[in-house]
């Protein structure tokens, strides 16, 4: 029974660049070896129950574990029948060691397979605005290693070949030894005056760049305080950043956002924080579980045909209905019942899932239902059924019961505190690395709260504190963390907006822009 190795290429930083592929061999992992500069979001997708470990190497510079030890790991766990992901910075084979740990699988009969990944050499680039091929400057490009090697000769002779035999020139682990390697360069007959830039943690919220021409990079690259990891890029491809710099612009650029709301439900305010150029820090306070009773939803499932209207008041009791209904074998597409959502992306949980959607209010909320809902179906003489969670408001029960309807609100889900996440959370907020928190629910602000000791619930109340609607910024007020930040529409991508005009007020913040950034 032997296991396999899957080395994968976890991009260059921003963990929305993780291949899909990627993410399904994580998904699929029994063990996950990691390097330090590993992204916690990527960590999170493989299973609870996954071993991670950390191997501690950041690109060649100080390994705490040598190659040998993590060859010899990856072979002893997929020997135990594992499925072992080797998560990798950037792509695998780009000065990763992926060859050598490839090798090793071989040597030792382990089948080994590769997802190749966004490489830290193009896409660092490609986030400070520097294409690294133009028609109009550039119809090469070498990736180099900076890092001195004195094993190898080769390495001795290849700066003065390359200095002048590309058009662009990237650099990796060359921040160490910057002055020695453009000296070298200029030495080759490359011109003083090239344009060069260095682009420090690339792709994420830190990403910081200079640009100086070539022989006063080293200068400039230290007065700014940049340091590993960087991209050094040699070329006149860096001139089109004063036209193409389009990352460090983003209203949410620099600002790295908490997001409190349970996994599978936090994609779209994941994706509107990344859209505006901000780092969504996901760690749910609370996950979705089953009631501790079922009989009631059962019951109501039993008589559906007793219904006249569904309503699905979140994608939640979409998920949590239909999964019952399914186990039950009740179809909920049926011909005498009438289904109304709460808003578009509920309205989207129920047609994948097969239930026909008759109405969805223009406001996403209860009052928004409970008026479209009156509108739409008449209640007086009706029978509704509503699954909600254990602690659903009464807004949309009530105002349909006050026009007529009879209402039956049945326990289908319940919400609970988040397992794991407690540790890292109060790290976050600790060392102020957070600079807004959202919550997109009240049990979101009660079970985050109850995660947190006194010292990170005082550094929680030094963050920009956003909610979702009105209901959620009452309880944090209630909490005695008053929100700054309620967007007018309770949406995902209202409330990103809503967060980056705030940051906007407050002038620019985010990492010091460099002084003098063109040649
Ligand atoms: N396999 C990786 C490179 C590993 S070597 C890849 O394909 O990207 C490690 C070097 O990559 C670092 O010293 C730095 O030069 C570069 N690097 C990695 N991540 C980076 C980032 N986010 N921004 C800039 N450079 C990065």
């Amino acid at each position: 029974m032997s296991g396999r190795v899957i080395l994968v290429g976890a991009g260059p930083g921003d963990p929305g660049l993780l291949t899909l592929r990627g993410a399904d061999a994580l998904r699929a992992a029994d063990a996950v070896l990691y390097d330090e500069l590993a992204d916690e979001a990527l960590l999170a997708l493989a299973p609870p129950e996954a071993s991670r470990i950390n191997v501690g190497k950041r690109g060649h510079d100080a390994p705490t574990r040598s190659q040998d030890d993590v060859n010899a790991l990856l072979v002893k766990l997929a020997r135990e029948g594992k499925t072992v992901v080797r998560l990798k910075g950037g792509d695998p084979f780009v000065f990763g060691r992926g060859g050598e740990e490839a090798s090793a699988c071989v040597a030792a009969g382990i089948p080994f397979e590769v997802v190749p990944g966004v490489t830290s050499a193009l896409a660092a680039l490609g986030h400070a605005g520097i294409p690294v091929t133009d028609r109009r400057h550039s119809a090469s490009f070498a990736v180099v290693t900076g890092h001195k090697d004195p094993t190898k000769v080769a390495a001795e002779t290849r700066w003065e070949a390359l200095a002048t035999a590309v058009d662009t020139l990237v650099i990796l682990m060359g921040m160490r030894n910057l002055a020695t390697l453009v000296a070298r360069m200029l030495a080759a007959g490359r011109a003083a005056d090239t344009p060069a830039a260095a682009v420090m943690w690339g792709t994420t919220s830190r990403q910081r760049t200079v640009v100086a021409p070539l022989s006063e990079l080293p200068k400039r690259v230290e007065e700014a305080g940049l340091g590993a990891p960087a991209v050094v890029v040699v070329g006149d491809v860096v001139r089109l950043r004063e036209e193409l710099s389009w990352f460090e612009g983003l209203p949410l650029f620099g600002r790295r956002v908490l997001v409190t709301r349970p996994e599978g439900q936090t994609l779209s305010l994941t994706s509107a924080i990344r859209a505006l150029g901000g780092e969504a820090v996901e760690i749910p306070t609370v996950r979705i579980a089953p009631p501790e009773s079922m009989a009631e939803l059962d019951a109501a499932l039993g008589r559906i045909d007793d219904y006249d209207v569904l309503l699905l008041a979140s994608s939640n009791a979409v998920r949590a209905v239909a999964a019952r209904a399914g186990a039950l074998g009740v179809s909920l597409d049926r011909p005498g019942l009438r289904v109304g959502c709460v808003g578009p992306r509920t309205a989207e949980a129920a047609a994948r899932l097969r239930i026909p959607v008759d109405v969805v209010p223009a406001r996403a909320d209860g009052e928004g239902l409970a008026d479209a809902v009156v509108a739409a179906f008449e209640p007086r003489g009706r029978r509704f059924l509503l699954p909600r969670s254990e602690i659903g408001r009464d807004a949309l029960p009530d105002a349909i019961r006050a026009a007529g309807g009879t209402v039956d609100a049945v326990v289908a889900y319940r919400t609970v505190g988040a397992d794991a996440g407690g540790e890292r959370l109060a790290r976050e907020l600790e060392a102020g690395r957070l600079d807004a928190l959202t919550f997109t629910s009240p049990s979101t602000v009660r079970h985050f709260l109850a995660m947190l000791g006194p010292s990170a619930r005082e550094a929680a109340a030094r963050c920009v504190v956003a909610a979702l609607g009105t209901t959620t910024a009452a309880a944090l007020r209630e909490a005695g963390l008053a929100p700054q930040v309620v967007p007018e529409r309770p949406d995902a991508a209202a409330l990103a907006a809503a967060l980056a005009s705030h940051f906007a007020g407050q002038g620019s913040g985010g990492p010091a822009v460099e002084p003098k950034e063109t040649p």
